[in-house]
């Protein structure tokens, strides 16, 4: 009788557990097959598009045209008077969900920033951009300035360059602001702490701060040009650019795929003495801490030189070498440094003055050698105080001088004039001649190529799509 009982209670527990399974698949399958569908939502380079590219989908949350058109309508100008009077009344976080819905209508609709192109008589190009050199204070006013610029000039995504050292106020600011624009449209790199940097260890403990701001959001680390003119080791010499100690930390951002931008050397003028027959002498009396010239410093070329070595020294480590590899003034040497290292990438950021002195023609073809290798930015700064565009400045530059600033980027890439302004007049009293770049070029350097490099990897790294609908959403915190 014993056996049979057990038998018969075996059988009615094996029956409620099937049951309960039918319950579970039941339940979840509408879930599951939704999973699916969301993963078929259209795709870039295997990656779906971000909601703002592709329209309203299933999961989209209507919003009223009057609303929408109300958000559009208000200018940061009028609201500043709102929003010193009660900075209280609404909480951060709507306040900054409202940042990246701004953002996104640089590239919904009508674009402003197509028609206020001055040369652009037929509007050729007036396609997106993502400026992948930035460095937008991250406070709720500066982000607000900058993206009213950006709207103004057709920039739907950015990069910040100075994230502040891991754990910081400032790194943790720029995971708020992260939170609040989204993945797919802000994207930053945080900064060394080189406190240390002559005790062991120090290159592990670097290394370890990285995994931990590249799983928190950053993208890699920038190194500022401290490193080889500034950072000294125990015997009071400055450091190489490939020193050992950094090794740990070229190694590990590797391994986890994290980017490390650098920042080697400067123009050749700063290496050469200041004065009036120096031909950046109006930027050097503005900041006299960027000359370079003396016994204290190494050349130019034993930094670049340097930096080439750690390139080859760590083939799995992306590196972005800023300021077209901080070799403008020579492109032949930037296109051998592309060639001979597929790990190396670059910017264009505040160097178009030195860009621009080149014949049209070789300039384009780097661009048609290195199509995918070469990413926009500007090294613009929006901070409290004010802005920065390219450089310092002789008089405090405005907000319609950054949009400016944007414009005559455009005019350089897109249009074929001879003899035009470039961008930061204080860097040389010369004048530039543009590139011309055909539309896929330009599709190509404005968006796809820091598409793929910053943010493709930042999404795919937080592994759910699910997960990062629902933090779109603002489902998930
Ligand atoms: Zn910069």
């Amino acid at each position: 009788m014993g056996t049979l009982s057990r038998t018969r209670a075996t059988l009615l527990v094996a029956m409620v557990v099937v049951a309960l399974g039918l319950v579970v698949v039941v339940q979840l399958w509408p879930g599951l097959v939704g999973l699916e569908r969301k993963t078929s939502a259209p795709e870039r380079d295997g990656v779906p598009l971000p909601r703002n590219e592709r329209g309203p989908g299933p999961d989209e949350v209507p919003r009223s045209r009057t609303r929408e058109r109300r958000e559009t309508r208000r200018h940061p100008r009028t609201r500043r008077s709102a929003d010193t009077k009660t900075p209280r009344r609404r909480s951060r976080r709507q306040r900054d969900s409202k940042l990246g819905k701004l953002l996104d209508e640089g590239i919904q609709g009508p674009r402003p920033a197509c028609d206020r192109r001055p040369f652009t008589a037929s509007n050729r190009a007036c396609l997106p951009v993502i400026d992948s050199h930035t460095h937008i204070s991250p406070l709720y006013r500066p982000v607000r300035t900058a993206i009213e610029i950006f709207r103004r000039t057709g920039v739907v995504k950015f990069v910040n360059k100075s994230g502040g050292r891991y754990g910081s106020p400032r790194y943790k600011a720029h995971i708020a602001v992260q939170r609040a624009l989204g993945w797919d449209r802000f994207a930053f790199f945080i900064n060394l702490d080189w406190r240390g940097v002559n005790k062991p260890g120090w290159g592990e403990r670097e290394a370890k701060n990285l995994a931990l701001a590249v799983r928190e959001g950053a993208v890699g680390v920038k190194i500022f040009k401290t490193l080889g003119l500034g950072v000294e080791d125990e015997k009071g010499k400055l450091l190489p650019v490939d020193d050992p100690k950094l090794f740990p930390i070229w190694k590990k951002a590797g391994e986890i795929g994290a980017i490390v931008a650098l920042h080697t050397g400067d123009p050749k003028a700063f290496f050469e003495k200041p004065g009036p027959t120096n031909e950046r002498n109006d930027e050097l009396t503005k900041a006299p801490s960027w000359s370079f010239y003396g016994p204290k410093f190494p050349k130019r070329e034993t930094l670049l030189a340097q930096r080439d070595h750690v390139l080859q020294l760590f083939p799995k480590t992306t590196f972005l070498g800023i300021h077209l590899g901080n070799n403008p003034e020579d492109i032949d040497y930037v296109a051998r440094t592309l060639e001979r290292y597929p790990n190396f990438y670059v910017d264009v950021a505040a160097r178009l003055g030195e860009i621009g002195r080149h014949p049209p023609a070789k300039v384009r073809r780097l661009f048609e050698r290195f199509p995918t290798r070469i990413l926009f930015g500007t090294d613009i700064f929006v901070t409290s105080r004010g802005y920065q565009l390219g450089s310092v400045s002789k008089t405090k530059p405005l907000f319609e001088d950054a949009i400016a600033f944007y414009r005559a980027h455009w005019h350089y890439f897109e249009s074929s004039d001879r003899q035009i302004a470039h961008p930061t007049p204080i860097q040389g009293k010369w004048k530039i001649d543009a590139v011309g770049l055909p539309r896929p070029l330009l599709q190509a350097f404005y968006y796809d190529n820091a598409w793929k490099l910053i943010f493709v990897p930042q999404i795919a790294r937080r592994k759910r799509w699910g997960d990062y609908q629902r933090y779109r959403l603002g489902i998930v915190p």
